[in-house]
């Protein structure tokens, strides 16, 4: 028989940590947690497979499942002793999502469920709290409403503030049992109203009715957006857990909390989170109270008169730092844990993986090395690489003037300016016009999460450290600034006021989310330092990772910068690119508008002196790492604009009259320039192109090795080469004009002569290719285009319904397709390599950049990739996991012998 539940706790557990698939994160950490003797309250999990079923076959559940449920609860009942629904010694349980991965907030939870007019009378007597057990009642009867009875909370609040207004008190919880009792019954009457029905008072009816709620909010538009901006698919179904419930609101020796193992924001090594006495998960949450410190330490530095739970609890706070390094040393990694206590007694009702920034990711890898928690090869191998990405950020340039109107917490690292923005859809409206906006709220809910993720930025006036806000942004890698309490908000006047300043939607203001600074206007801010456990995760990275790492740049600034990131040389210059600025582009076009080799080669002459300083430049950045220059390669009429005010322009400049720009322009046309005049076919037809080029080359590298300690390594690379004879020709015109060169200088210089491999045919001749070409680099951008016959430049119009449909899972130019252009670039390696055994392969497309396309390459066997300057943090650790990884795969297939080629046989050619 298929099982649908699995069961947890007494130190048992059907489910284990690695089954989050099946059980979800909560269920299956819940699992492990009583497997590992952790306190965790009883309770069982539906699987995600019953979420399957359930939107599979019109929301109707397996047959099998009421059985198993029933048994599950039984358990529980037997566990706890108590039972659901009775009238002396009630069981009330919690249920709650739980998908693969984290959602936040996104899906539905009920709380104190099985309460009913009889039970609320057992716990009143059990607990000697009448009190509590009417304050758990209301509570109930609001969150089941709103969750699944689908009623507006607004309906329950209205009733809520008049039974205070009335009472004359301004906190829930001063308000009298009897006060709470009347509640109950104008809540129910809500009910009654809104629904023309009973609120249920059946405990199993209210289970199902729980169940339910909570796998029909798996389809909730905020879980919608939620997925599909993480990536989550909607087939993986989310689970749900029922679970015997704890009360952390029972009285002052009750309190609940979140934490931390270590600190989120820095990684340092510090225990780090909240609690309120006598309260109910949500209320720390929702920030209406202000939750006190865990540690004496914390408290002290934030200032905060409130005592700690090292204050006042010792024994539970002593109790759940031993659980706290129980976790890490178990999981080997920083844990978030959410805890009750219920009279005395610590209960776990959670533990997942941390969400953190990302030097605090980066943090704590290292320092968990250095304890000896994991290995560094595991460190390395715990990081997204795009959590590099977010280190890159940038902060406030500490010379800039700024005036700062307000401080709040630090709650997400990075600065960031933009316009004021107070609702979500205001946020994504002006950022589809490409307005930077920071979205202000006195607190986020899951429904905002559209806005957090258009925002540049987030600010908030209410919540802590591990409100929404906070959570959300960090994952995110936006700045936020939460909690800043002395600003208020005034959504309908779309307005925010501190002292005697007012900001009015649309006006610029800027957050520091390191320091948790808030000001107006724009603050300059500068690039980010890379220091401390970044420098030791590159350091390990390059230990390990076979490939190397360089980068496509063209101008000294971006080659200083991919040097300054660890670039072992530059993989590609495009070198049309130093062509279009300034007076450079006149000389591009006096080039273009020529009519005879003559007047051609007279444009040429003027590009030579540019081309010739920029490479030298280059060449000395690099001090003797390789440098790829890669000859003309778009089509020509790229270079010449096209409306007549703008030809006009250009006659000017270039001192040509109007009419032979129009022409030149019409004779450029093409129908399909990506696959037209482009790439060698254009060094082939003006062969004084590439003789400007090539000395260009030459010349500079004769100038760098005359003139520097280290020799330059210039690599020639011929664009878009579909036959042999291309190169041919082509190495022949650059061999002549190094010759040239050499004899004018009366100096020696080594150089290569390779080429791209950009399209099929150059990959299927790769192998006579190879008796031409020293190296190959992969253009992947122009392999996935004519591999795919798509176009580079319009596939953005279609591909994304490709996407939703799953005929694609990635864009392919985002990522590179292993199946079709993995399996040319696979061929083409093996036949180049059995030309010439030795020889350099590199790819130099964005995908180089690209951690996944970066652990195929791997698998291929390339011995580099190149990529923008700022991916290349990004590129070192990826290449550093794709080695471990496939390293470990090799050690796996065969213990015995772990050999260094990876490449498939593609049988003869
Ligand atoms: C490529 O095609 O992958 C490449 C690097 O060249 P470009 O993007 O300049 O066409
Ligand atoms: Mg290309």
């Amino acid at each position: 028989m298929a099982k649908w539940v699995y069961d947890f706790g007494d130190g048992k557990a059907d489910g284990r940590a690695d089954m989050k698939n099946l059980l979800g994160g909560k269920g299956a950490n819940l699992a492990e947690m009583a497997s590992i003797g952790l306190p965790v309250p009883p309770g069982f999990t539906l699987t995600t497979e019953v979420c399957t079923h359930f939107y599979q076959n019109d929301c109707q559940y397996p047959k099998e499942l009421e059985q198993q449920v029933e048994k599950a609860l039984n358990l529980v009942e037997s566990r706890t002793g108590r039972k659901f629904g009775d009238s002396t010694n009630p069981l009330l349980v919690s249920v709650r999502s739980g998908a693969r991965a984290s959602m936040p907030g996104m899906m539905d939870t009920v709380l104190n469920l099985g309460l009913n007019d009889t039970t609320v009378e057992a716990l009143a007597k059990k607990s000697g709290d009448r009190r509590f057990a009417f304050d758990s009642y209301r509570r109930f009867v609001q969150m089941y409403s709103d969750v699944v009875l689908g009623i507006e909370i607004n309906h329950f609040e209205k009733h809520l503030e008049r039974a205070k207004e009335k009472r004359g008190v301004k906190q829930d919880c001063e308000l009298l049992p009897e006060d709470l009792e009347k509640l109950v019954k104008s809540y129910k009457a809500v009910v009654q109203l809104e629904l023309g029905e009973e609120f249920p008072e059946d405990p199993k009816a209210q289970l199902w009715g729980a169940v339910g709620a909570v796998f029909n909010s798996w389809m909730n538009q905020r879980a919608k957006t939620y997925r599909s901006l993480h990536d989550i698919p909607e087939w993986w179904g989310t689970a749900v857990n029922v679970q015997a419930m704890v009360f952390g609101n029972m009285g002052n020796d009750c309190a609940t909390g979140v934490a931390f193992t270590r600190d989120p924001s820095t990684g340092k090594n510090e225990f780090y989170g909240e609690f309120l006495v006598n309260a109910q998960g949500e209320d720390v949450v929702a920030g209406i109270r202000t939750p006190q410190e865990l540690t004496i330490r914390a408290r002290q530095s934030h200032g905060s008169d409130l005592p700690s739970l090292e204050e006042v609890m010792p024994n539970i706070f002593r109790e759940l730092l031993s659980v706290r390094s129980q976790l890490e040393t178990h999981y080997k990694d920083m844990q978030d844990i959410e805890f009750t206590i219920q009279q005395g007694k610590l209960y776990m009702l959670q533990t997942r993986n941390g969400k953190r920034t990302a030097p605090a990711a980066l943090q704590i890898a290292v320092d968990m090395a250095n304890e000896g928690l994991i290995t560094k090869s595991q460190a390395l191998l715990s990081l997204k690489p795009d959590l590099i990405d977010q280190l890159l950020h940038p902060t406030l340039d500490p010379k800039a003037k700024k005036e700062i109107i307000a401080k709040g917490l630090p709650a997400s690292p990075g600065a960031a300016g933009g316009k004021v923005v107070f609702s979500a859809d205001e946020a994504v409206r002006r950022c589809k016009d490409g307005e930077k906006v920071i979205l202000v709220r006195i607190e986020t809910s899951p429904d905002d999460i559209h806005g957090l993720h258009a925002a540049e930025g987030v600010l908030t006036t209410r919540g802590g450290m591990t409100s929404h806000a906070a959570v959300v942004a960090r994952g995110m890698g936006r700045p936020c600034v939460a909690g800043a309490g002395s600003i208020t908000v005034d959504y309908a006047a779309a307005k925010l006021t501190v002292g005697s300043v007012t900001v009015t939607e649309g006006q610029i203001l800027t957050i520091d989310g390191s320091k948790g600074e808030v000001m107006v206007g724009e603050v300059p801010t500068v690039p980010p330092q890379l220091s401390g456990s970044f420098g030791t995760i590159m350091q390990w990275a390059d230990e390990v990772r076979d490939m190397k790492v360089r980068a496509n740049a063209e101008t000294p600034a971006d080659a200083r910068q991919a040097k300054e990131f660890g670039a072992e040389g530059i993989g590609l210059v495009r070198t049309e690119h130093m062509f279009f600025e300034g007076q450079r582009i006149v000389a591009m076009r006096q080039m273009i508008l020529a009519t005879d080799e003559a007047d051609r080669r007279q444009a040429l002459d003027k590009l030579l002196v540019m081309q010739r300083e920029d490479i030298t430049e280059l060449f000395r950045i690099m001090d003797g790492n390789p440098v790829t220059v890669r000859l003309l390669d778009p089509p020509l009429h790229e270079f010449i604009p096209h409306t007549e005010a703008e030809m006009a322009l250009v006659a000017k400049a270039a001192g040509v009259p109007l009419d032979r720009v129009r022409r030149r322009a019409a004779e450029l046309q093409e129908a399909n320039p990506m696959l037209g005049h482009r790439g060698c076919r254009l060094a082939i037809t003006y062969p004084e192109i590439c003789e400007m080029q090539a000395r260009a080359i030459f010349e500079a590298a004769a100038e760098v090795g005359r003139s520097s300690k280290k020799l330059p390594v210039a690599e020639v690379m011929v664009p878009l080469v579909a036959t042999v004879e291309e190169l041919k020709l082509l190495k022949g015109v650059i061999e002549k004009t190094a010759d040239a060169v050499k004899k004018e200088q009366g100096i020696t210089f080594t150089y290569k002569i390779g080429t791209m491999i950009e399209l099929p045919r150059a990959a299927l001749q790769a192998g006579r290719l190879a008796e031409m070409a020293e190296f190959f680099s992969f253009g992947t951008n122009d392999l996935t285009q004519t591999t795919y016959g798509l176009s580079r430049d319009d596939a953005g119009s279609f591909l994304p319904e490709y996407k939703a449909k799953g005929i694609v899972e990635h864009d392919p130019f985002v990522s590179l397709d292993p199946e079709g252009v993995g399996e040319l670039i696979t061929m083409a390696v093996q036949r180049g390599r059995s030309t010439r055994p030795e020889m350099k392969m590199g790819i130099c497309g964005e995908h180089g950049g690209d951690p996944a396309s970066i652990e195929v390459c791997e698998k291929i066997g390339l011995d580099y990739v190149s990529c923008s300057p700022f991916r290349v943090p990004v590129a070192r650790l990826a290449a550093a996991q794709s080695a471990l990884k496939t390293k470990g795969e090799q050690t796996k297939q065969s213990s015995t012998k772990a050999t260094k080629p990876r490449v498939q046989n593609f049988g003869p050619w």
